[in-house]
């Protein structure tokens, strides 16, 4: 059975004292399993028994704050075992999380220099903190486009290097985990992998933040489950993506779940951010749900632009125009100022 009790260590606890700790734990003949989340050292127990006399003496050792049951089946992500909201770097300088909002936009695929260079450029300029853009695309039919595998990432390589944007892109194979790590700052996972074991833990044997769609009809227990392998791997840097789920409906792509955001609160402390452009499959849905994701508590947003979304390779129908971006982009700052009860700030040229 998973662990019950998660042992919550001081940063600065010595190596005697969680050694101490651990010992103390294997007295009771109970499983340990240790893992960083940020700078924390979290211990969980894989409790046979009662944990009731653990509970109360761990929390008088030093190095320990505090010993907590968790009753949900994911450990390391449920809110108990951290002090509050985490924030995943993306890139060199912006977080997203704990309090810390940022959009990620760009097409859904790497098609060529100048899309890709166009796309950088304009979402860069309506105040993106990354872009996206697969080079290793999931297509349902294997006639479809699939990418431009290496030579995409090349090519993100090259926007990030002109832009200075943070990348984001989707890995689909643990074989190729290495190799687009070394161009992302973020990998996808996506909706159609967030089952996939192999490569879940995989990404979670590295520190590159992981950015973890929700699967088409995954529940939220089995979308934290997925994230619970990551962390449990041994990566602490997870943002869970709201993308829509499979229902009756045909008119829109998915059904997006606005609850989920509220709900992921409630239940974890990783950030979790929406996807309105795979959401509803349509361009027009895409503003309108981005706002309602915003007031729902979103800790960002990932959205479809395309320089010519008429002639793009995949998902032109959902993805916006640099103009309708950067018009997405100021009303989301408005409505984010105006949650927060403060004036709108006005915005850099
Ligand atoms: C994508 O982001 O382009 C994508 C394929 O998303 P999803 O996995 O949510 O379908
Ligand atoms: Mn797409």
């Amino acid at each position: 059975m998973a662990g019950e009790l998660i042992v919550v260590m001081r940063p600065e606890a010595a190596a005697d004292e969680t050694e101490a700790v651990l010992e103390r734990i294997r007295m009771t003949g109970f499983g340990v399993h240790t893992t960083m989340v940020g700078e924390r050292l979290l211990i969980s127990v894989e409790a046979g028994g009662d944990t009731a006399e653990l509970e109360e003496m761990l929390p008088q050792m030093d190095g320990v704050v505090r010993a907590v049951p968790v009753q949900s089946p994911y450990k390391l992500v449920a809110k108990e075992a951290s002090d509050g909201p985490s924030a995943v770097p993306i890139g060199p300088t912006a977080l997203i999380g704990g309090g810390h909002f940022g959009v990620i936009a760009g097409p859904c695929a790497v098609e060529d220099a100048d899309q890709l260079f166009a796309a950088a450029e304009a979402v860069r300029r309506a105040g993106a903190v990354a872009m996206r853009g697969g080079a290793y695309k999931p297509r349902s039919s294997p006639y479809s486009f699939q990418g431009l595998g290496t030579q995409g990432l090349r090519l993100l390589a090259e926007a990030k290097a002109r832009t200075g944007l943070a990348i984001v892109t989707e890995v689909l194979d643990p074989r190729h985990v290495e190799a687009v790590a070394a161009v992302a700052d973020v990998l996808q996972v996506g909706a159609r992998n967030m089952q996939n074991f192999a490569l879940l833990r995989e990404v979670g044997q590295g520190q590159r933040p992981v950015l973890l769609k929700r699967g088409m009809t995954a529940t939220y227990e089995e979308w934290l489950m997925a994230a619970e392998y990551i962390l449990a791997a041994g990566n602490p840097n997870v943002i869970l993506c709201e993308r829509g789920v499979r229902s009756f409906e045909t008119y829109t792509r998915n059904m997006f779940d606005v609850a989920a955001i509220p709900v992921v609160h409630q239940l974890s402390h990783l950030p979790v951010i929406a996807d309105p452009s795979h959401g509803a499959g349509r361009w027009r849905m895409v503003h309108p749900l981005a706002l309602a994701a915003v007031a729902a508590g979103a800790d960002g947003l990932l959205v479809e632009v395309h320089p010519n979304p008429a002639r793009a390779l995949s998902d032109g129908a959902q993805s916006l125009t640099p103009d309708n971006f950067s018009r997405l982009m100021a009303a989301v700052l408005t409505l984010r100022a105006t949650l927060r009860g403060e004036q709108p700030a006005l915005r850099q040229p």
